[in-house]
C-alpha cells in the first residue's frame, strides 16, 4: 500500500469564487444539452436495450425529461446475477492492489467530471449546486476509502501463538451480491453501495431507485471507463423498483443484499431474505439502513443561534430529504421560546426555488407522491401542533414545499414519531434535560441526533440512543472515514457506511491452521 497516499476527503467546490461558479454553469448548460437520451441495461459488460423505457424528470418542472431508461424484467434480473457469478471466478483472485487502482481511478475520473456529476443531480432529484457538489464529494471519498479497506482487509491476519503451528484468519468475499440504493444520495450511497462490496472482492447486480436512474447511469458509465472488468457491476434499471428489486432479493443465487432506503421495504428485505428458496446453499446476509425521527436536543445553556443554524440547515438541507435530517427539535424550557423564533426566522429567509439556480437554498421534493405525502403530514401537524411558518405548496409545476415549523407537539403525535422525509420540522417542549432525553430516545428509530449545550455533554454521549451523536452541531453531513454512519434499532444494520469496519459486512473469515512439520 506504499504508494497509495493516506486518505484525504475531498474538498467541497467553493462557489463564492467566480471561476467555480463559472464552471457549473458551464456544466450546468452542456448537461442540459444532453438530456432526454436512452440509456440500456448493462448486463456482463454488455448495453442491453429494451423495449419498453420509462423516463426520468427534473422534479422542478416535471414537463423536462432527463432520460429514458431500459425497462429491466425478472429475466434480465436472472440474467445479471448469472453474469456476476461468472465475474466472481477471476475477480475474487484478482490482487486486491490491482482491484483499488480502478476504484482509484474512478474516483480520478469522478474528480475531473465533479460539475457535470453535480448538474445531473441538479437536474434529476432537486439537489442545490452545493448539495450536489457534497454528493460528489462523498462519492469520490467511499471510493478513495474502500479502495485502501479493500487492501487492508486482503492482508492475512496473523493469531495467538500456539506450539508447533501457525495460525491466521485470511477474510473472503461472499459472491455475487445485489445493492438496492435509494434516490436521496443517487451518486454516493449508489456509488458506496456498490464499490464497497467489489473493493472486497465481491461482483455486484445494481438496482438504482426509479427516480435517479441517469445519476446511476452515469456512475455505472464511469465504473467501465476506469477499467472495472465485465460483469463486476451489472445495472439494473427499472420503473417499478419493487418487481424487480423482489425477484433479486428472494432469488437462491443472491449471496447477499446491500439496502438503503425505507423502513417498509427494509422490513420486507430482512424477512424475504430470511427464507431459504430451492437450491440455495446459503444464508443471506443483509445490510439495511433504513429511515430515521432525527432529534436535536437544546439544552438550557446552549447557544441559541447556533443551535438555530444548526437546526434549519438540517431540517431544510435537500429539502428535509436526508435519513439524517432533523425532523424534532426538542428544546427545555428554559431556552424553548427564544430558540423557536431564532428558527422561524431563518427559515422564512430561505428561498425555495429551482436548483438550477444557485440562489435558492431549497429546492422541490422528489416527486408527486412525496409531494402528497408532506402535505398530508402538514394536515396532520395543524391537528396536532401549532403552524408557526410554512405549511404551504407553492405555485408552478415543480413539487415545492414551502420549509415548514410545528410547535407545541407532543412526544407521541405522529408527527413526532413518523418519518416526514421532507421539510418539516417538530418543535416539542421538555421540562428539563432528563424529560428531553425520554422524549428523544422515545421512538423506534435511532439514526442521527444532536445535543447543543454545555452541562450534559458527557451525559449526552450516554444518554442518547443514536448510530451517529453529534455535540453542538448538525446531525447531517457525515464524512466518509471520520463519522462512519449507520443507524441502531429499526434505523437499520449499524453498517457504518465509510468507517473501517464496513468491508466486513461483505467478507467471511477462513480461520487456518497449519502444523509445521
Ligand atoms: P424506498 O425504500 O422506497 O426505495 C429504496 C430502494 O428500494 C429503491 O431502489 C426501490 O426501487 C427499492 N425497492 C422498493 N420496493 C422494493 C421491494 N419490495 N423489494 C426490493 N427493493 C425495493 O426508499 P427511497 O424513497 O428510495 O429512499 C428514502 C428512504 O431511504 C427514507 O426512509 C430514508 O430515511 C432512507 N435512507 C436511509 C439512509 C441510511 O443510511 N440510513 C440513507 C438514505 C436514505
Amino acid at each position: 500500500m506504499t504508494s497509495i497516499p493516506q486518505f484525504r476527503n475531498e474538498p467541497f467546490a467553493d462557489f463564492t469564487r467566480p471561476d467555480v461558479r463559472a464552471r457549473m454553469e458551464r456544466a450546468l448548460a452542456d448537461v442540459e444539452s444532453r438530456l432526454g437520451a436512452v440509456h440500456p441495461l448493462v448486463i456482463g459488460g454488455a448495453l442491453v436495450p429494451t423495449e419498453r423505457t420509462f423516463a426520468s424528470v427534473d422534479p422542478a418542472l416535471p414537463s423536462r425529461v432527463v432520460g429514458r431508461f431500459a425497462e429491466a424484467t425478472p429475466e434480465h434480473a436472472d440474467r445479471a446475477l448469472e453474469a456476476a457469478w461468472e465475474a466472481f471466478g477471476s475477480w475474487r483472485r484478482t490482487p486486491a492492489e490491482e482491484r483499488a487502482r480502478i476504484l482509484l481511478r474512478a474516483a480520478g475520473l469522478m474528480r475531473d467530471r465533479k460539475f457535470e456529476l453535480a448538474s445531473w443531480m441538479v437536474f434529476e432529484v432537486g439537489k442545490t449546486w452545493a448539495e450536489a457538489d457534497g454528493d460528489v464529494a462523498e462519492a469520490i471519498d467511499f471510493l478513495e476509502f474502500y479502495a485502501r479497506e479493500g487492501i487492508r482487509w486482503s492482508e492475512p491476519r496473523p493469531q495467538g501463538p500456539w506450539p508447533g503451528e501457525d495460525n491466521w484468519v485470511e477474510y473472503l468475499p461472499l459472491g455475487a451480491g445485489v445493492a438496492i440504493p435509494p434516490w436521496n444520495f443517487p451518486l454516493a450511497i449508489m456509488v458506496g453501495m456498490t464499490m464497497a462490496p467489489v473493493a472486497a472482492g465481491n461482483t455486484m447486480v445494481v438496482k438504482p431507485a426509479e427516480q435517479s436512474p441517469a445519476v446511476a447511469w452515469q456512475a455505472m458509465s464511469l465504473f467501465r471507463e476506469a477499467g472495472l472488468p465485465d460483469g463486476v457491476a451489472n445495472l439494473l434499471t427499472a420503473s417499478d423498483g419493487a418487481v424487480v428489486g423482489r425477484h433479486l432479493v428472494q432469488h437462491p443465487r443472491t449471496r447477499f443484499v446491500n439496502f438503503t432506503g425505507s423502513r417498509e421495504v427494509g422490513l420486507e428485505i430482512v424477512r424475504e431474505a430470511g427464507i431459504p428458496r430451492p437450491g440455495q446453499r446459503w444464508i443471506k446476509r443483509v445490510v439495511a439502513e433504513m429511515g430515521g425521527k432525527d432529534a436535536i436536543l437544546v439544552d438550557a445553556d446552549a447557544d441559541v443561534a447556533a443551535a438555530a443554524d444548526g437546526i434549519v440547515a438540517a431540517a431544510f438541507g435537500f429539502q428535509g430529504q436526508k435519513c439524517s435530517a432533523c425532523s424534532r427539535v426538542i428544546a427545555v424550557d428554559g431556552v424553548h421560546d427564544a430558540l423557536l423564533e431564532e428558527v422561524r426566522r431563518r427559515t422564512e429567509a430561505l428561498t425555495v426555488g429551482p436548483p438550477q439556480d444557485p440562489g435558492n437554498r431549497v429546492g422541490p421534493l422528489i416527486d408527486g407522491q412525496a409531494e402528497g405525502k408532506v402535505l398530508s403530514y402538514v394536515e396532520i401537524g395543524r391537528g396536532e401542533g401549532r403552524l408557526v411558518t410554512g405549511g404551504r405548496r407553492l405555485e408552478g409545476e415543480g413539487h415545492f414545499v414551502a420549509p415548514t415549523v410545528f410547535a407545541d407537539v407532543a412526544p407521541d403525535a405522529r408527527l413526532a414519531q413518523e418519518e416526514v422525509f421532507g421539510p418539516v420540522v417538530a418543535f416539542l417542549r421538555a421540562r428539563d434535560y432528563e424529560e428531553a432525553v425520554v422524549i428523544f430516545n422515545g421512538t423506534v428509530y435511532g439514526l442521527t441526533g444532536s445535543y447543543y449545550g454545555q452541562r450534559h455533554l458527557g451525559d449526552a454521549v450516554r444518554d442518547l440512543e443514536v448510530g451517529n451523536l453529534y455535540l453542538n452541531r448538525k446531525c447531517t453531513g457525515a464524512l466518509v472515514g471520520v463519522q462512519p454512519f449507520g443507524g441502531f434499532n429499526m434505523s437499520g444494520t449499524d453498517a457504518k457506511a465509510g468507517g473501517t469496519e464496513h468491508l466486513l459486512q461483505f467478507l467471511q473469515a477462513k480461520s487456518i491452521s497449519r502444523r509445521h512439520a
